[in-house]
Formats: C-alpha cells, sequence, structure tokens
C-alpha cells in the first residue's frame, strides 16, 4: 500500500445510478426521467440562446431563476435556493445543516443518496425501518437527533404522507433543521411549502428533473426561512460559487413560466398511472399507492430480479434494487402510454400463464 492510499477519502458504498444507456432506442423506464419533451418555451429559449454569451461567468445569483420560482412559489427571491439538480441541493443542506456530531434520522428504505451523502461528510446517522407496509412511522422521529430528512412521496416505494404527518414531525424536532425531499411532489401529496411560515427549522427541496422534464439540465431547489438560505448560501460561494450555468438559468425560468404545459403534462402521466397499475394488478402485480411519477411492485410468483432480466432483454429498463426488504419488487418509472402498453406486453410474455397464477 502507498502511504498517500490512506490519505484518500473512500465510501464504503458508492451511490449507483440507474444505468444509463446509450442506445436511445430502448424503452426507458428505470430512472423516474419524463417521457415528455420539455415546455414549448425552453426549446424557443434554447433555439434563440446567445452562443457568444457564453465567454461570460453566469449571473452568480441566478436570479433570473430563483424569481421565477418563487413568484411560482408565492415566496420571497431569499428563500429560493437553487442547485445542479437537487442532489447538489441536498447535498450542500447535509453539509451545512447536519454539523451536531449527534446522529441524523431517515427511513432504512428510501433515497439511496441519504446514506452517500452523510459517509462524505461524515454525519452519523440512524435509518428507522419502515412499517411492513412500507409507512413512515411518526414515532420514530420522537428521539434526540442531529436532524431529518425524509423524501414526500417517498421513493422508490412511491407512497406519500399527508401535511399532518410533517406537522407532526416538525413540532416533535424544532431544534434541529428537518428537510422534506419533494422530488415526485407534483404527481400526488401535499406540499410542505404552506407550512414554511410556520416552522423556521423546515427545508422543502423540489427539482426540475421529473415534473419539468428538465433531468439533463440538471436544477433543483429548495424553499426555506431566509436564515437558512443565507448560510445555505455562504457555505455554496465558500465552495463553488458558479454552479448554475447560463442555460440552466435562463431555460429553467422559462420551465416555470409555462404553466400550462407543466400541469397538462403531470395530468398525463397521472393518467397513464392509472392505467398501468391495473394492468399490472391484473397481471398478478401488487402496486404500492403511487403519488409519483413511477409503480412500486412485486408479483405474487415470480421473482423481481428474474422479470428485470428479462426485460431487459427485450430492451426494456426497469429498476431494480438489491437490497434487503425490497428485492422482490421492481420499480418502473411511466412512460408514454405507448411505452407503457410495450411493458405490459413484454410482461404477458414474460409471466407465467395466468391460470397458473390464479390456480
Ligand atoms: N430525491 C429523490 C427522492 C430522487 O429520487 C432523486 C432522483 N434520483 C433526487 C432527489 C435527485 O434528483 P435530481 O438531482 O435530478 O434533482
Amino acid at each position: 500500500m502507498k502511504a498517500w492510499e490512506k490519505n484518500i477519502r473512500t465510501i464504503k458504498h458508492p451511490y449507483v445510478a440507474g444505468y444509463q444507456p446509450k442506445d436511445y432506442s430502448v424503452t426507458k423506464l428505470n430512472a423516474n426521467e419524463n417521457p415528455y419533451p420539455p415546455a414549448p418555451g425552453v426549446v424557443k429559449a434554447m433555439e434563440e440562446f446567445e452562443t457568444s454569451s457564453l465567454r461570460l461567468y453566469p449571473a452568480l445569483n441566478a436570479d433570473e431563476l430563483i424569481d421565477e420560482i418563487a413568484h411560482f412559489k408565492q415566496v420571497k427571491p431569499s428563500q429560493v435556493f437553487v442547485g445542479v439538480g437537487s442532489d447538489d441541493v441536498i447535498g450542500m443542506c447535509f453539509l451545512t445543516y447536519f454539523n451536531s456530531g449527534k446522529p441524523i434520522l431517515f427511513p432504512d428504505i428510501t433515497y439511496s443518496f441519504y446514506d452517500v451523502w452523510a459517509d462524505l461528510y461524515r454525519i452519523p446517522y440512524e435509518c428507522p425501518k419502515l412499517d411492513e407496509k412500507f409507512h413512515i412511522k411518526k414515532e420514530d422521529y420522537y428521539k434526540d437527533n442531529g436532524g431529518i430528512i425524509f423524501a414526500n412521496p417517498n421513493a422508490p416505494t412511491s407512497i406519500a404522507v399527508g401535511l399532518d404527518f410533517i406537522r407532526d414531525v416538525l413540532e416533535h424536532n424544532q431544534d434541529v433543521i428537518v428537510i422534506v425531499d419533494e422530488a415526485y411532489i407534483d404527481f400526488g401529496g401535499e406540499s410542505a411549502v404552506s407550512l414554511l411560515e410556520e416552522y423556521d427549522n423546515l427545508v422543502v427541496v423540489q427539482t426540475f428533473s421529473k415534473s419539468r422534464s428538465l433531468a439533463g439540465l440538471r436544477v433543483g431547489y429548495c424553499i426555506a426561512s431566509e436564515e437558512l438560505i443565507q448560510a445555505l448560501n455562504t457555505v455554496k460561494f465558500s465552495y463553488n460559487s458558479y454552479t448554475m450555468n447560463m442555460l440552466a438559468i435562463k431555460l429553467g425560468a422559462e420551465s416555470v413560466k409555462d404553466t400550462e404545459y407543466f400541469y397538462q403534462t403531470i395530468d398525463k402521466i397521472i393518467a397513464t398511472r392509472t392505467w398501468s397499475k391495473e394492468q399490472l394488478e391484473q397481471l398478478g402485480f401488487t402496486c404500492m399507492d403511487s403519488s409519483t411519477n413511477f409503480l412500486f411492485a412485486t408479483h405474487k410468483s415470480m421473482a423481481a430480479k428474474e422479470i428485470f432480466e428479462k426485460l431487459q432483454e427485450r430492451k426494456i429498463y426497469v429498476r431494480h434494487f438489491d437490497k434487503e426488504r425490497i428485492d422482490n419488487y421492481l420499480r418502473i418509472t411511466i412512460g408514454t402510454d405507448q411505452q407503457m402498453e410495450q411493458l405490459v406486453n413484454a410482461l404477458k410474455e414474460i409471466l407465467p400463464d395466468e391460470k397458473n397464477i390464479n390456480g
């Protein structure tokens, strides 16, 4: 072993993102991306973008984007922080808010980046278990802790909690920061943004990657009290000041302006989700009640891993997690109607005969 090797920061289990095939002809239902293009205003702004302006640094405060988000969410611009996807925002939040030395809390089954950031920043953590139906138990968050983060709706379970749950967790945790990761909130569930006026220790994180069809642009944000946003900015400016590039600022702002397209796309995905869930259930799957743009499904007779592999042979990619408690589940992103029909047809070929399933 070389002497310097012991100085290198190692992460035991780095985050593993969903597979990104280079072949665009595959049916990609594995990363909860939106199957529809970004809003027409985004396309237009992209076409009209002045390439020569790229010689300049982007606006340090990303005001154009922040102002649009603040207007849409009816908060002050000083309550908004933007980042390179919500991953960047949440990573910054861990670095900024979770410094007590006490364990932070998040569920055992949730977004698999939380434990990676905790490891990276050497933040101790505990993971209370979801109940057997994958519901989060509020009593688990009553103990002394260094901060809390949970996704609502949760991923990969797709299940949402109500504002009463969030309020209860906040009431029991007024001395620490509580982060609600709302990556999928636009597809169902109630946003905790409405609680911000009451709780100055609440941080609500959202993203442009799912409901706004802009995963490739990398835009995420959080909303919190001015004091918390200022703390985040101080840390961010001490690390990398120009995180938001010109295109992300401009196109992100255009996306927020087009509310009609935004709601239309969401409605389409929700309708396809309803249809897909019915179809999967007819094929012997059980799906959690989804408030997201994906379904979390298990089959009564065929192992999830086998289904995953057989779908992949047919160039249909869904997500399977080799993790205790959820290794017999598939996370299936809601695509277009056509993509979901293709999935259902492939499953009809793959799954054992319906008579055998019921018999
Ligand atoms: N939170 C959750 C729960 C997610 O599933 C994801 C997507 N992988 C993210 C945050 C991060 O998304 P992005 O960085 O694209 O905004």
